[in-house]
């Protein structure tokens, strides 16, 4: 789950990590007001789940409260690479002497967290990853022993940051490791943590993904997930505990069990279709939430085609027969639809289908060769 730059931030500045003054606005007279209080320069700082936000304009310098409504008024009515922005955040404007990246990660061949810094911010660290990798420097961190003094006193050495800078930077990077561990992120990010003319650290821009596995202990940040920006499916889909990640093509897919979801649609695209969707029904799907899938999928208007791919292990094939014939009676489908039924009590599973009006195949290939077919037909 990714967190929005300002509620990272105000995660940060909680950890003694310092943050430009400034509020979150839904309106261009919020903004305004905002800017008011402030009383100074603002950046108007689009709030979308997206990366480079600078770059398709949606972060703009005010220099008075009426130009900071004008901004705030053009942004909110943005789409930033598919998104809609619904917030903007008003932070008071900090004179820019560097740029610098802070960020930690797991490194997952050394099995521990590891902290990247970057003497140039403010641009994207794949970026500067491909074009001067000798400007990136990274530590790993012992996870039961934190992230030491002399760790950070070496990051900030390889950056070669400013000898005055460095108490803060301690602290910083200190306070970002904490932020890290505490939320369960996966990613905690600071891109850009700038040097102002005065010689201060300040982290202008905040990034967080939290471990979506770690949600039931962290309640807190659980509230902070913005349904506003998910697609629909995706949040009617968590309500029936399906898996479910919205995809770009045209056949759509229902399968029980994330590998074979997998599987199911490399093989789609195997033989030059394209899968609507990712989607596990999960172990003992019940004729609800096989029906809650279908409708799901099928809201989806570029399906052309459904597949099933159900191998019945735990599951049994006759109970997910009857769920799918459920869902059909309930949802009508009018696309032509695939199945292929393996496994446990598959034969009556078969004999429960034989009636409805489906196509159906006995080996993945074939299911995936069929549906392919009917959706380019479609
Ligand atoms: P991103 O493009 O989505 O990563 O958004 P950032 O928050 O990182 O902002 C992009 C760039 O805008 C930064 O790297 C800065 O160069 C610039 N920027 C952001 N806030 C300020 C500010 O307060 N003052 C100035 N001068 N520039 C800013
Ligand atoms: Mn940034």
């Amino acid at each position: 789950m990714k967190l929005h730059e300002y509620q990272s931030k105000q995660i940060f500045s909680r950890y003694g990590i310092p943050i430009p003054k400034g509020r979150v606005a839904a309106t261009a007279d919020e903004a305004k007001q905002i800017a008011k209080d402030l009383g100074s320069w603002v950046v108007i700082k689009s709030q979308v789940l997206v990366g480079g936000r600078g770059k398709a304009g949606g972060i703009r310098l005010a220099k008075t409260s009426e130009e900071a409504a004008e901004f705030a008024d053009q942004i909110l009515s943005m789409e930033i690479k598919g998104l809609p922005v619904r917030k903007v955040l008003v932070d008071e404007a900090a004179p820019i002497e560097a740029e610098i990246y802070l960020g930690i990660t797991n490194e997952r061949n050394a099995r521990r967290p590891v902290m990247i810094s970057s003497s140039a911010g403010g641009v994207e660290i794949e970026e500067v990853a491909r074009t001067t990798p000798e400007k990136i420097v990274k530590i790993l961190i012992d996870p039961l022993l934190g992230l030491r003094d002399y760790q950070a006193r070496d990051i900030a050495a390889g950056i070669d940051l400013n000898r005055e800078c460095w108490r803060q930077f301690l602290q910083i990077a200190k306070g970002l490791w904490q932020v890290y561990k505490d939320c369960d992120a996966t990613l905690a990010e600071i891109n850009p943590l700038v040097v102002t003319t005065g010689l201060k650290l300040l982290a202008l821009d905040g990034k967080m993904v939290i471990d979506d596995n770690a949600l039931f202990r962290q309640q807190q940040l659980a509230e902070m997930r913005d349904s506003d920006i998910e697609a629909p499916s995706e949040i009617e889909a968590r309500r029936y505990g399906l898996s479910f990640i919205k995809l770009d093509g045209n056949i759509g897919c229902m399968v029980n069990g994330a590998g074979l979801a997998m599987t199911t649609m490399d093989i789609i695209k195997l033989f030059g279709g394209s899968p609507a969707n990712f989607l596990d029904i999960g172990g003992g799907a019940s004729s609800d939430k096989v029906s809650a899938a279908l409708r799901i999928i099928l809201t989806d208007r570029n399906v052309k085609a459904v597949l099933y791919n159900i191998f019945g292990g735990i599951t049994r094939c006759d109970e997910v027969a009857r769920g799918i014939l459920a869902a059909i009676q309930e949802v009508k489908p009018n696309v032509p639809m695939v199945v292929r039924l393996v496994g446990t009590n598959a034969e009556e599973g078969r004999r429960i289908l034989a009636d409805a009006d489906m196509i159906t195949a006995e080996t993945l290939v074939e299911a995936a060769q069929k549906a392919v077919s009917e959706a380019q037909r479609g």
